[in-house]
């Protein structure tokens, strides 16, 4: 079967959820037995997102190949439950980086390197590698950013021949866009939904189905104008109310009708037929009242809550595996230092320390750590969120508030953390840390192995700095339990405290496993034991707490 190309642009606004459209979509392909893959496109100039700011751009999510890619690939991973690769996100930068080297080595032969035919060229390969690397049935493609950016061009101009090379009946477009709501007469807007599909017509594409995102109730005759002047099916104009529970999506959109609309379009036939029980088992639970855990994110980055998408999802898989309900204080580690926040600590059932890079804020998460540990309150660490709970215990052990990283003080009397052998002498800061899937022993016993159920496992990874194992015996001899650590036994992967009821954490990033359907073992050990501590403090206080989110 010649592999079928959906394409998601967005228009009018962005952030409108285009890339969990695409996901759910990716979904009720896959429930129809169709093997599906996934592509983002960004227009950045960036070769990827590894050297953003979080606050510029969100998470950077970590494949299993080691790529660090935009977030849209872990709504991807989530929804669609397969695994990604390096060639499923691709950036301007990395495409021009492609065609000046070849450029630079000859390759053309004295020709003109022009945008079209070799940047639009270059971009077309690589979609046509994502579906061969996966072996994909169905690409999805989206394209980053909102329709009428002089940067997404190039990309809109390949898509538009891709057309034409594999044939329309193997491409569907879908334009995602955003309804404004006019307070003061109640309507809807569809004209710059109008305006955003002109756009894209002057640039020779014509959508196949507009997915109207809108936080009001959408009425069929909006629909129908919709239909009526951008000239869509008025079936495959489909309205996408906001919704609270984020795995209702492809209910929805099957709802809508638009899995059938797909398989007619592209010539395809269903495989099997699709099984929702376990979606909406899972939003039915979601719906449901269930006993509030408290849990408190000390982060760096906690105004932009995109930074810890994973962390975040993966907190929602374990409490619905839990049957609670998981409301997340966000939590400035900054605020810790000036002695502001410490009643959330006091209040919570669980403290998650998530990854994070700099000196800003470190103290308070160390002091996070060590209140987590006085406090016997379940405690979760997250790559650097490992690194402060070893640097507390350190100063602990030692007596000494000098143990510290190297990241962060590089005269420390006690390095706990180093840096990795292998990373001394690097001076590129893209892509060059130690990136993706690695193996893990799990020691007999542990917290961590009880969590797992099994000796081996394979987690992602994203750092620089380790344990230093020069400490390793002093730190055993107090009670921390390496519990997880690389084959040879050389890196310091899990890290537990004997004498509390969970104090975890992880070198690696277990948020990128987490699956709404399979929460990830240690995210679902924590929240087991954060549900244990709520429900000790409930009886304590002989009161019933209550979710106030
Ligand atoms: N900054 C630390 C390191 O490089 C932690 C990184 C992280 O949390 N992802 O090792």
């Amino acid at each position: 079967m010649a592999t079928k190309y959906i394409i998601f642009t967005g228009g009018v606004v962005s952030s409108v959820g285009k890339g969990v459209t695409a996901a759910a979509i990716g979904r009720l392909l896959k429930e129809r037995g169709f093997s599906v893959t996934a592509q983002k496109l960004d227009p950045y100039i960036n070769v990827d997102p590894g050297t953003m700011s979080p606050y510029q751009h969100g998470e950077v999510y970590v494949l299993d190949d080691g790529a660090e890619t935009d977030l849209d690939l872990g709504h991807y991973e989530r929804f669609i439950d397969t695994s990604l690769n390096k060639v499923c996100n691709m950036t301007t930068g990395q495409i021009y980086a492609e065609v000046i080297a070849k450029e630079r080595r000859g390759d053309y032969l004295g020709g003109t390197i022009q945008v079209i035919p070799h940047i639009t060229n270059e971009i077309k390969r690589r979609i046509g590698l994502a579906g061969k690397t996966t072996n994909a049935d169905v690409v999805l493609i989206e394209v980053g950013g909102t329709v009428g950016d002089i940067e997404s061009l190039p990309f809109l101009e390949a898509l538009r021949q891709l057309r034409s090379d594999v044939g329309r009946e193997n491409t569907f477009f879908v334009h995602v866009t955003w309804l404004p709501h006019i307070g003061a007469t109640g309507e809807l807007k569809t004209k710059p939904t109008q305006h955003s599909v002109s756009e894209l017509r002057s640039i020779g594409i014509s959508p196949d189905m507009i997915i109207a995102r809108s936080d009001y109730q959408v009425e069929p005759s909006l629909c129908e104008k919709i239909s009526i002047f951008c000239d869509v099916d008025r079936k495959a104009v489909i309205p996408m109310v906001t919704t609270k529970v984020l795995y209702e999506v492809p209910l929805l959109l099957e709802k809508a009708g638009v899995g059938e609309l797909l398989m007619k379009r592209l010539g395809l036939e269903p495989r099997r037929k699709p099984d929702w029980t376990e979606w909406e088992n899972l939003v039915n639970l979601e719906i449901s009242q269930r006993p509030t855990v408290r849990i408190a994110l000390v982060g760096k980055y906690v105004e932009l809550h995109d930074a810890y998408m994973s962390v975040r999802e993966a907190l929602h898989h374990a409490a619905l595996s839990q049957g609670v309900e998981v409301v997340i204080d966000w939590v400035h580690s900054a605020d810790l230092e000036k002695d502001q926040g410490w009643d959330i600590l006091e209040e919570a059932d669980g403290i998650l320390v998530p990854g994070g890079f700099g000196s800003r804020g470190i103290e308070g998460k160390i002091q996070a750590a060590r209140f987590a540990r006085q406090h016997r309150t379940p405690y979760l660490g997250l790559c650097l969120g490992m690194q402060v709970m070893v640097i507390e215990f350190a100063r602990f052990i030692f007596k000494s508030e000098k143990a510290n990283s190297t990241e962060f003080d590089r005269g420390t009397p006690y390095p706990v953390i180093d840096l990795m052998p292998d990373q001394r002498g690097i001076a590129d800061m893209g892509g060059t840390m130690r990136l993706g899937l690695y193996p893990c022993n799990l020691q007999e016993g542990s917290i961590a192995r009880r969590c797992y159920n099994k000796p081996l496992v394979y987690e992602r990874h994203r750092h620089r700095f380790e344990f230093n194992n020069t400490f390793r015996e002093q730190f055993k001899a107090h009670g921390m339990i390496f519990s997880g650590l690389s084959p040879d036994g050389l890196l310091v992967e899990i890290a537990e405290l004997e004498d509390h009821p969970f104090m975890v954490a992880t070198q690696f990033h277990p948020e990128f496993l987490s699956r709404p359907n399979r929460p990830h073992p240690l995210f679902a050990g924590f929240m087991g034991a954060a549900k244990e501590h709520a429900r000790m403090s409930t009886e304590e206080l002989g009161l019933v707490k209550t979710s106030t989110t």
